[in-house]
Parts: C-alpha cells; structure tokens; sequence
C-alpha cells in the first residue's frame, strides 16, 4: 500500500503526482478533463495514452536483444490492445505482429505490417483467416494435431508456412507423429517451434525451464532433417508491475535470463511475444466521480468509469491502482478505505475494493492505473455504454 501521502511520487518516468495533481508526460491530467469538457458532450471515462511509456517498454526489450546481438523478433500481442495507433507506434519502433484471427492479421496488415512479419496463432482458424495469412506469407501457428491437419487441409493449393506449436504438454509422440506428415507435404514448411506460458508470469524459472525443453526439442527437429527450422518463439506472458513498485521480473531480467543459451545457438532467431508488458502500463482510465456513499459499514465512491472500460477486476479480481487527479476539495483530507464503484447494473462492476484514498469532491477525477492490456480491447457496450 501506498504511503499516506503519493505527493511528488514518480509512478514511472513518464506519470507523476505535483502538488496533488496527477501528469502524464507532463501534461496536467486536469487540464485535459477540462479541455475535453469544453469540446465533448460527454467527455468521460477516457483513456489516456503515453507514447514514451509505450516507447520506452518495447526499448527495454528491443535494446537489450540489440545490446547482446541475439537475433530475434519483437512480436506484438494485438489482442492486448488492437488500437491502430498503438499498432503504428509498435512497427514504426521495429516490432513485428502476433495475431489470434483474421480480423487482427488484416488490422496488422493495414497498419503497414507485412506477412512474414505477421504471426496467425488461433486454435479455431477458418478458411478466410488461413487464406489471408497464406496469401500475405504470414507464418501460421500450429497448436495441436487437429490444427495442423485442418490447415494442411484448407491451405491447398497455397504455400504455407508452418510453424509447430510445443508446449510442456506436446508430447514427443505427438510430435513424432507430426513430423512425417509434415515433411510429406509440399505446401508446409516447418520453421520453428512456439510456446506460450500464460500470462502475468512473475517467475523468470518458468521461462528458464521451458526454454531448455524447446532448445532439446528443436535440436532433435533438426537432427530429423528439418533445415528450415531457425525460430524459437517463447511466447509473451510476462506480469508487470500492477500494484506499483512490487518486484517483478522485467523484460531486462527475461532476457539476461535466457541469454547465455540463446548465444550458445545463434544460429535460432528468438521470437517473444508480449503484449501486457509492452501496453498495460502505458494507458490509464481517466473517471469522474458522481459521489460517495455509505451502506453499512461500508463506503463506496461511486465513479462513472466502469467494467465496461476496465473489465479485469470484475472478471478476474485484478489490481489496479487508482490515484485522484487533482487535491480533494472535501475539508477532510484523512485517507479512509472505500470500494470504488462503477454504475453498471452489476455487483461484480467495481474497479478497486478497500482503498485507502482522501475522499473526493463530486466530479473529482479518479484515475486507473494500467489499463493498457486487455481492457480496451475487452470493452463492451453493455447497459448501452458508449465504448
Ligand atoms: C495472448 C498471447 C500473447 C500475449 O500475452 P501477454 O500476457 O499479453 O504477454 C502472446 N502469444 C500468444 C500466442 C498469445 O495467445
């Protein structure tokens, strides 16, 4: 928890409290709320984007790679937050794409991405979507048997490029199996082996070991022949820093983790794959607050900032930070514990439970922290919310 006063408190570089009011980049958060009052009918929630912070976690992946010449790919998550501009900031900044379906692979692609830059994973692909990516020269995620035969299915007469899916639960039968198949068929092009852990991994041994199981796997791929294979792909999945200064591995760690034994085969490209620790902490919900109240023990500021826009708490129990954005206007300024609440008909719709914040003025701005991953991208319109 966060001490009695966040005053002169640098969340990162780029997102800092002076004198109770809350910056982005510089740029007075306050100022903003105003300046789309004056324009906007209806000016709130919104989100505010921070390209540095953005710019600045694609560099800790990208420069340390650079640093240690290991050859690799920066595949951004789209699902994470398919925002266009986000996109653009992303491959203007040398990062390639990983897609979940055919509408990702085309928003990629009309971003100015180009196919071989473009990862189709999906474990349900329909035809379109196959077709899409083989006609652009995306690579293609197998994930199991049943993909790999419906795409060696559907691609004909196209060429395609496959890449073979390996988890810790791909079993070397399996994978045995596969690899016939996939040598007699003219159309697939075996080119290298992907994972994906999970998400919000704050354990570096997790990635340790799974690259070991990969590297042996691959070594054995090749030694059956397969000359094509040059990707190992580790997936995304790292955590990032929600309930603000915690220690958690960052993408620095990941790699140094990884390093010695990406040098030991610099003949494989590295793919990694984030989307939460390239976005999430790039982006916070901006709320207006309607008012507090009292039930019981309890008390409630009520926000206009909802699961609509921020649907992690609700859906997972997540963490988010919440900061006011300006100094109350309430004569008591003594920080007590509130739920802080959205409007939706739902008692699941809350953004933080027992926080310890000063009480806010009506139409104060309260603001959520992190919201870059995987809260735009599963906004909703329920209850008719313009989102
Ligand atoms: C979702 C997903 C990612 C991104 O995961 P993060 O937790 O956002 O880093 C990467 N690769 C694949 C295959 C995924 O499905």
């Amino acid at each position: 928890m966060m001490d009695a006063s966040t005053d002169g408190f640098h969340f990162s570089k780029h997102f800092h409290v002076t004198d109770g009011f809350l910056y982005c980049e510089g740029v007075r958060i306050k100022s903003l709320q105003d300046s789309l009052e004056d324009v906007l009918d209806q000016p709130s929630p919104f989100y505010v984007y921070s390209k540095q912070q953005l710019a600045d976690n694609i560099d800790a992946y990208k420069s340390t790679l650079e640093k240690l010449g290991i050859k690799h790919l920066l595949g951004y998550a789209v699902k994470a937050n398919y925002n266009p501009w986000i996109l653009k900031t992303v491959r203007d900044r040398g990062c390639t794409a990983v897609t979940v379906n055919g509408h990702e692979t085309q928003l990629a692609l009309d971003t100015g991405m180009i196919g071989p830059n473009i990862i189709y994973n999906g474990n349900g692909k329909s035809r379109w979507e196959l077709e899409l990516a083989v006609d652009n020269e995306c690579m293609i995620g197998v994930d199991s048997e049943f993909d790999l035969r419906h795409i060696a299915d559907n691609v004909h007469p196209y060429l395609a490029t496959g890449i073979g899916d390996s988890k810790f639960g791909l079993e070397d039968k399996l994978l045995n199996d596969l690899l016939p198949f996939i040598e007699d068929d003219v159309y697939l092009n075996l080119v290298g082996l992907h994972c994906h852990l999970g998400s919000t991994i704050d354990n570096l041994e997790t990635f340790s070991q799974c690259l070991d199981v990969m590297l042996d796997k691959i070594e054995y791929i090749k030694k059956k022949g397969f000359d094509n294979v040059q990707y190992l792909s580790m997936g995304g999945g790292l955590g990032i820093d929600y309930k603000i200064h915690e220690t958690i591995p960052s993408p620095v760690d990941l790699i140094n983790r990884v390093k010695d034994r990406m040098r030991m085969n610099n003949d494989l490209c590295l793919m990694l794959e984030p989307g939460r620790s390239l976005v999430g902490s790039a982006v916070l919900l901006i709320t207006k607050v309607i008012g507090c109240k009292k039930n019981r023990n309890k008390k409630y500021i009520v926000v206009d900032g909802s699961m609509t826009e921020v649907i992690r708490p609700s859906m997972y129990g997540a963490y988010h930070h919440l900061e006011l954005v300006e100094p109350t206007q309430n004569v008591c300024k003594q920080r007590e514990a509130f739920d802080v609440v959205g409007p939706v008909c739902e008692c699941a719709d809350f953004l933080g439970k027992d926080r310890w914040l000063v009480p806010p003025h009506e139409g104060c701005g309260l603001a959520v922290f992190d919201v870059g991953a995987y809260c735009a991208s599963m906004g909703s319109n329920y209850n008719l919310r313009v989102s």
